[in-house]
């Protein structure tokens, strides 16, 4: 490929500085280049050996800061004329130093251990060595002809286990693995996703006193085979009202939506001044789960009704025994009939 090779000097006081360069993007498919240049005099020689032609788009007048060759004015013959030999060669793959590389990407030190020294790709299984311990990658090999970049003894054969070993564990799987989640990351990705998106994170059982975890399928399960005799028709469907009888001294029961098969405890809070109700879904945060909003009123025996329209019903991974804060209905203590029972109508609405 032909390319420019500028070779400049700087006159200064003191000596001649030489430098080469080469004009060409600094993509990698250009290739890199070092030089040699040496000057002879009076059987004098001073070389330099860069290991790198700089690649620039454009050459500069400036008096080098690196890279270069000085020649001192003593060695100078006099005349303005100045003979050089220079050598210009390709480099072969050669594998940079980690040192190095972290000096030029400023990653991480323990992550450019894990990459390839060739390709700087992250290192996969399998990873090839050399008889004198040197590594590349699976896909550098063929590109290397099978030979070491480093030492040129013949690598691809031999596995180097330990590096193995130590590529492995760097992708986790999802805490929630054995629950059913297959997804795999690589380390320190996985919490955002058992945070925000796993659609196995546990739910626990929200009735009181059972310390069942599982997915939320699997909770649903639980839940109809193990605690369903407490209150039969559960079952609503998106947007249809229903009634939920409650008694005040009950604090819980379980609805459960029809197409997403969510449980929905409806909860109510008895304090001395009236009564919080308040509906949650159990289900893990992840985004494609389907968001309802709720409305619940309470009507009282003069036929008072006292409505709560909820923008949302919070998604919960575990019920809470707290008082609500907010998102609840509030039903005052004049308006409780005597005998405790409470009749809710109660509606939940996909949002779209
Ligand atoms: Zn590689
Ligand atoms: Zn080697
Ligand atoms: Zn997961
Ligand atoms: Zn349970």
């Amino acid at each position: 490929m032909g390319l420019l090779f500028p070779v400049q000097c700087f006159r200064e006081p003191f000596g001649v500085y030489v430098t080469v360069s080469c004009i060409a993007p600094s993509s990698p498919e250009v290739g890199e280049f070092s030089y040699d240049i040496s000057y002879k005099v009076d059987g004098q020689t001073v070389i330099y050996k860069s290991i790198e032609a700089k690649k620039i788009l454009q050459v500069s007048f400036e008096t080098p800061q690196d890279n270069f060759m000085l020649i001192p004015t003593s060695l100078l013959s006099g005349g303005d004329l100045l003979e050089l030999n220079l050598c210009i060669k390709t480099n072969v793959l050669r594998p940079i130093p980690v040192t190095e590389r972290r000096k030029k990407g400023g990653r991480m030190p323990v992550l450019d251990i894990l990459d390839c020294p060739i390709c700087f790709e992250a290192l996969t299984i399998p990873i090839f060595q050399c008889e004198n311990g040197h590594i590349v990658c699976s896909s550098c090999c063929p590109k290397l002809s099978n030979t070491c970049p480093s030492c040129t003894l013949p690598i691809g054969h031999i596995r180097n286990r330990a590096m193995e070993t130590v590529v492995e564990p760097t992708f986790v799987r999802c805490r929630n693995a054995k629950i059913g989640c297959k997804k795999k990351f690589t380390y320190g990705k996985e919490s955002e996703h058992e945070k925000k998106e796993c659609n196995f994170s546990p739910c626990s059982c929200p009735v009181q006193g059972c310390d069942y975890t599982g997915s939320v399928d699997n909770l649903e399960h639980h839940y109809v085979s193990k605690h369903k005799k407490i209150w039969k028709d559960d079952w609503f469907t998106d947007g249809c009202s229903f009634t939920v009888l409650m008694n005040t001294g009950d604090k819980m029961c379980i609805a459960r939506e029809a197409s997403t098969r969510f449980l929905f405890p409806v909860q109510c809070f008895r304090k001395p001044y009236g009564v919080y109700v308040t509906v949650s879904c159990i289900a893990p945060p992840y985004p494609e789960a389907k968001r309802f909003s709720y409305d619940v009123s309470y009507t009282t025996e003069d036929g008072h009704t006292v409505v709560y329209k909820s923008p949302e019903v919070k998604r919960v991974l575990e019920v809470s025994y707290e008082t609500p804060q907010d998102n609840f209905l509030f039903i005052p203590h004049t308006l409780l009939r005597g005998d405790e029972s409470l009749e809710l109508k109660l509606c939940v609405a996909e949002l779209k």
